[in-house]
């Protein structure tokens, strides 16, 4: 009998909706919650022993199942929980998926079947309302160290602004919304809540490190800052759909990493330098952590004469790590070394990738903001 009823729900993974993780949409899940009626993988069935009040979770294959669970299973299942519990998430709202780092998905899952926060619209109040103010731990500039700093989210005046003292009248900074993007950088910030902000001053990238202990308050401020990104965009391009929208309110970097790089004229020793690569924008630090970036380069695309090609020029010297790389832009050419082979690959493919990408319009007049900077 038992064997019957593993196989009953065996079958149930068959499903169409039940073929993902109802979570964060890995393949082939294989845990399920019997009190909420999902299938999801083991990772996210991690997150819901954590709330057992509302989740119970169980081994598709290794547990036992009873009768009534797997009616339970059959009459409810993935596609269903997402038209209860899903009903209602705003569009900017970021959906994570398994390659998302830990704090996201908790709180996704939280906010899904723990707080109800897709289903009752009051809830969403925290990143939803155009305007949020709290204090967040921020890195110092020059020591390193966290402080706790009072943020200012305002749509109204479309930018995030923080305090260096919570009674202090003019902000430290005014980060406008238009250029803003957040990533959560947990191993690079060494906090599993850390978020990485960033925003263009005089067209140059300034960081800022920030974290909250508590998951919900920095789920929360992303989530508020990409609405706030969200309503900016729709005001800027009036005729846009949700679509084209949405992936612009945040963005992962394509790759971050050490290599090594030399100077314009390619006689000075290559030193190593921490390196971001954000869209088209290459930019390269002394330290990961560091408030601005030493230099940036634009990567245009093939069809405006940039080209990225394995190895270094045969004559090149001073490098330590054997892997080079050339960078070919129609001013000049960058050398840049890695460490190994498979860091190399990955830095050709996440250049190439932005290579292959035709240029857009708006593109253009960035392309133009680098070779006008002194
Ligand atoms: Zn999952």
């Amino acid at each position: 009998m038992a064997g019957e009823r593993r196989g009953a729900v065996l079958e149930l993974l068959r499903r169409p909706g039940n073929m993902r993780c109802a979570d964060c949409g890995a393949p082939d899940p294989d845990w399920a919650s019997y009190t909420l009626g999902v299938f999801i993988c083991l990772s996210c069935s991690g997150i819901h022993r954590n709330i057992p009040q509302v989740s119970k979770v169980k081994s598709v294959r290794l547990d036992a199942w009873e009768e009534a669970q797997v009616e339970f299973m059959a009459s409810h299942g993935n596609d269903a929980a997402r038209a209860t519990f899903e009903s209602k998430v705003p569009s900017f709202y970021y959906r994570p998926t398994f390659s998302d780092c830990q704090v996201l998905r908790e709180q996704w899952v939280r906010a899904k079947y723990e707080r109800r926060e897709f289903v009752h619209l009051e809830k969403q109040e925290p990143y939803s309302a155009g305007y949020r103010e709290g204090f967040l731990w921020k890195r110092g500039r020059d020591n390193g160290q966290f402080l706790s700093r009072k943020f200012v989210l305002t749509e109204r005046e479309g930018a995030l602004k923080y305090f260096n003292r919570s009674d202090a009248k003019e902000p430290k900074a005014i980060m406008k919304i238009e250029h803003l993007n957040a990533t959560f950088q947990p191993a690079k910030i060494g906090h599993p809540h850390g978020l990485q902000v960033t925003y263009l001053k005089d067209n140059s990238t300034r960081n800022i490190f920030v974290y909250h202990e508590d998951g919900k308050e920095i789920v929360d401020w992303f989530n508020a800052l990409r609405a706030a990104r969200f309503h900016y965009l729709q005001v800027a391009f009036p005729g846009a759909s949700d679509a084209d929208l949405v992936p612009k309110l945040s963005r992962n970097y394509l790759k971050e990493g050490y290599m090594e790089k030399t100077g314009p004229k390619q006689t000075e020793g290559f030193r190593k330098r921490w390196f971001t690569m954000d869209d088209r924008r290459l930019m390269y630090f002394k330290d990961p952590l560091d408030a601005f970036a030493r230099g940036e380069v634009f990567i245009g695309s093939k069809e405006s004469g940039y080209k990225v090609l394995d190895g270094l020029p045969p004559s090149t010297q001073g490098y330590h790590w054997p892997h080079g790389i050339t960078i070919v832009t129609p001013d000049r050419k960058f050398l840049f070394t890695c460490e190994t082979e498979s860091d190399q690959r990955e830095w050709v493919a996440a250049f190439q990738k932005v290579v292959d990408r035709p240029m857009l319009p708006q593109e253009y007049a960035v392309e133009a903001h680098f070779k006008h900077k002194p």
